[in-house]
């Protein structure tokens, strides 16, 4: 790596007048200033790179982890006075510290809200000392002049100022003309910026696109709560920008999600939401119409940068948050729109989505006529429903009438409110704020759908049913009696004796120990790869605390053979289906036309669970699965979308809410130190320990050998430690002494291979992140005779990032026409060997009525060690 470390190289560079070079404007030469001043050796003759910042910065984060008082932190800074040689700078108060880091640091904002989240005091209202719309006083009645304090509040972050920071940096200055630099194979997309949205977008606007330095940004939303399941009911809710410009190997790493906005508990902010982005949305019509003047210290130049938002991320409820759609009931899927074929279940009083999918089929399907699979006497005619472009949805909000939030205050949007036919035509409670953006209808994308939260319901649906887990299955009492008026599934109905039928989809109780005891036992991938599945069976007899990535795995890598004998072929292979769709959907480069082919394929895959599981089974996200493909295309791969990365973050500010008395405080407080010492830690050199450059989990702190002479490659100078006591030790054999090599050769992580090539006699060597690595696994059977095949499953290592090719696992078509006769026998007939009669046991946990903003925040599925 080319040694751009030293801050000194930088800004001396910076001031060196090339003829054509500029001088970076008074702003960002204010910040060059300072972190010089700041970055002044720690004492003469010390290592290389300790500074008063460095150290400074360091405290700062020690602080903050551990929770330490003030007056701690200053007998400490007294302490490093005191023991460092005589004329050394170290900061001598925490006051001192506090100020350093603080003032190289990125600005915030606090903004006072009214306490039932109906306006915040900022723009016009800025003075204002009640709320306009419930006239609840803003202050609180202790406290005078300018210690006044408000009910409640929020915290702003400017994004201006940490996009202007990426170009002060020589780490990503360069890194931020990306997406128009690379080049994009042929028919691949690796990033957003090789799919159509963003093609599209640069298209209608080429004057914005013309400056490649112009930023594409993305931001998502959440809600959690920081007193964990067990608290008071507290729901904060953090939103993320993201710039978009950079490679796939630094795009959306956590310290570039930048936190902007912290929208305070206890209340959700359901119906309110738009309230308090208002100061983003005015910060990114800025960023837009007339940008912001910027010092790009890769080129060494001033210029205007503009940014824009291109979509938003979140999990479904969130969703209809983001977009003013209410994701909830009949018209539940924003795409379908109001020509759905959902509908109420009589028993189960849920939508179901059973039957939605034909109408996805080409023209000619024979699915499409047949009369007894899906809902019994009905066939399909139906073209899908057309995916709206921005105007026409513009339109379509106009039409109705639907109005914006912040004029009528946060708590507008209940049910007398509501626009002409909600809920009957269209499911619109409000034109979202978005719509203030004037590039905002010409976007092909504007909210993403979560792969990650679909996924993992898809995958608890299928597990829950086929292990037939009381209370969560949806094979229930409720199902069956729901099951005459919609299928000719006879041989599922309950029988007059109040007994119901095994149905083929079941598991026996032998088949599950077989289940578990493999999973338990013989599920084993490379470490890193995902945290251990087998900590996920409880007892060898059920699933429990299975984390998003743990159904990700499951279902993508495992679901695709794991029923081969445990479940009627048919049953199998349509499990396996949707595993594999899965699977290709999320690759790291995808293929357009892998894609395309998705596409086709999805509605057969669904009709084909549709043929098997009852109706019930089928809810809103199953049905989703259903436009996935079609986002892909817009988007380009699925985790430049999805919320892996956001919930890491959010269980990260989680872990900065040290203080529970003043939670929103202390995550602010944390964050922006946090923000601080990583953006100063760019400019340390590399021997000095950052918070990023905390040794890797094989590096466990031994001594890096030193070598008296120079040239000798990184590979020979890794940290490491004997693991044991030490003794000389001579290779038994060439074999041993082969292995060792191997060893270390696949263990080392700098590209050398051009450094040995150089050697023939050596042998033709990959490293590990360059190598696909798979692992073989046996599969759960049943049958004892015949070859144990093993199945080879390709992993990921670990913090690779996949630019080559995957085959897809799916076949070209999918098997899916199959004489109408015979599936029926083929598909519903009950299991021969397991026709006993077994009593449900109904115990009345459905879930409750889905109710109009049914509040998700829970943040359970936090994800450690995912990795990728
Ligand atoms: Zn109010
Ligand atoms: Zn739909």
């Amino acid at each position: 790596m080319v040694d751009f470390d030293r801050v000194h190289d930088m800004v001396t560079d910076a001031f060196v007048a090339h003829d054509e070079d500029e001088e970076p404007n008074i702003d960002a030469k204010k910040f060059y200033e300072m972190l010089n001043a700041a970055n002044q050796p720690l004492y003469s003759g010390c290592r290389e790179g300790l500074s008063k910042l460095s150290l400074a910065a360091r405290m700062m984060n020690i602080k903050t982890d551990h929770n330490l008082p003030e007056s701690c932190m200053n007998e400490w800074a007294d302490l490093f006075k005191e023991y460092l040689p005589e004329d050394n700078v170290s900061a001598d108060s925490y006051y001192e510290i506090q100020k350093l880091v603080y003032s190289l640091g990125l600005p915030s904002e606090m903004i006072d809200v009214c306490i039932d989240n109906c306006m915040i005091y900022w723009g016009n209202d800025e003075k204002l000392e009640e709320c306009r719309f419930c006239k609840k006083l803003r202050f609180k009645p202790q406290g005078r002049g300018r210690n006044r304090v408000p009910y409640q509040r929020m915290w702003y972050l400017p994004i201006t100022d940490r996009l202007k920071r990426l170009y002060q940096s020589e780490q990503t200055a360069g890194k931020m003309r990306w997406h128009a630099e690379h080049t994009q194979t042929d028919g691949e997309m690796t990033h957003p910026s090789d799919a159509r949205a963003w093609k599209h977008f640069n298209k209608v606007y080429p004057e914005f696109a013309s400056n490649i330095r112009n930023v594409y940004l993305g931001l998502c939303t959440d809600g959690f709560s920081p007193f964990g399941m067990s608290g008071r009911q507290y729901s904060l809710w953090p939103v993320f920008l993201t710039p978009y410009n950079l490679p796939p190997e630094m795009c959306m790493q956590r310290e570039l999600l930048f936190l902007t906005i912290l929208i305070p508990g206890p209340k959700h902010p359901k119906r309110s939401l738009d309230v308090f982005l208002q100061p983003l949305i005015k910060e990114l019509k800025d960023l837009w119409s007339t940008g912001e003047r910027t010092y790009d210290c890769s080129t060494k130049t001033n210029f205007t940068m503009r940014a824009m938002l291109l979509w938003t991320i979140s999990d479904f409820p969130a969703y209809g948050m983001l977009s003013g759609w209410t994701t909830h009931g009949r018209l539940a899927c924003p795409y379908c729109n109001g020509a759905t074929d959902a509908f109420q279940l009589k028993n189960g009083r849920k939508t179901s989505w059973f039957d939605c999918h034909r109408r996805f089929l080409p023209i000619g399907h024979p699915y499409r006529r047949n009369k007894t699979l899906f809902r019994h006497k009905r066939v399909v005619r139906d073209t899908p429903p057309p995916y709206l472009t921005g105007e026409e949805t513009e339109k379509q909000l106009d039409y109705y009438g639907v109005l914006e939030t912040v004029p009528r205050g946060g708590n507008w949007h209940v049910p007398p409110n509501m626009p002409d036919s909600y809920g009957v035509h269209h499911n619109w409670h409000k034109k979202s704020i978005f719509w203030e953006l004037p590039y905002w209808k010409d976007l092909l994308l504007r909210h993403n759908l979560d792969v990650m939260h679909i996924e993992k319901n898809f995958f608890e649906n299928i597990m829950n049913t086929i292990l037939n887990v009381p209370g969560k299955t949806k094979d229930n009492i409720k199902s069956r009696l729901d099951l005459p008026d919609i299928c000719s599934r006879s041989e599922l109905h309950i029988n007059s004796n109040g007994q119901v039928p095994v149905p083929i989809f079941r598991l026996s109780s032998e088949k599950k120990s077989v289940l578990f005891n493999w999973v338990a036992s013989e599920v084993k991938f490379p470490d890193g790869y995902v945290s251990n599945l087998s900590r996920c069976v409880e007892k060898g007899q059920k699933f429990s605390g299975m984390k998003s990535h743990d159904c990700h795995v499951f279902m993508q890598r495992l679901l695709p053979f794991a029923f081969a004998e445990l479940l009627p072929t048919n049953v199998h292979e349509a499990l396996a289906g949707i595993g594999a769709f899965f699977r290709d959907l999320s690759t790291r480069t995808l293929k357009v036309e892998v894609v395309e082919q998705l596409q086709e394929n999805i509605p057969i895959l669904l009709c084909n669970l549709e043929k098997i599981f009852p109706p019930g089974f089928f809810d809103v996200m199953e049905h989703l699965a259903v436009h996935l493909p079609y986002e892909a295309l817009l988007r380009g791969p699925v985790h430049y979308g999805w919320m892996y990365q956001y919930e890491r973050a959010m269980k990260y500010l989680k872990g900065k809410a040290k203080n529970l008395a003043k939670v929103e405080g202390s995550i602010i407080a944390g964050s922006l130190t946090e923000e601080t010492s990583h953006f100063t830690s760019y400019y340390f050199a590399s021997k000095v320990r950052t918070r990023k450059r905390a040794p890797r989990r094989y590096d466990d702190g031994g001594v890096a050998p030193t070598y008296a002479v120079a040239g000798v490659p990184d590979i020979f100078s890794q940290i490491g430690r004997l693991g044991g006591k030490s003794k000389e030790v001579w290779w038994s054999s060439e074999e041993d002494a082969h292995s060792a090599h191997t060893y270390i050769l696949l263990n080392c992580e700098d590209p050398l291979i051009r450094y040995f090539e150089r050697y023939n006699k050596f042998e033709p060597f990959i490293l590990a992140s360059q190598a696909d690595q798979v692992s073989y696994l046996p599969y759960p059977r049943m049958r004892e005779s015949g070859i144990n095949w093993l199945s080879v499953i390709k992993v990921t290592p670990r913090g690779r990032i996949i630019s080559g090719e995957e085959p897809p696992l799916q076949e070209e078509q999918i098997n899916e026409v199959e004489e109408p006769e015979q599936q029926i026998d083929d598909i519903l007939l009950i299991d021969p060997h397991n026709h006993e009669y077994e009593d449900l046991t109904d115990d009345g946990t459905d879930e409750a009525v889905e109710d109009e903003f049914n509040e998700n925040d829970d943040v359970s599925s936090d994800d450690e060690n995912v990795s990728d």
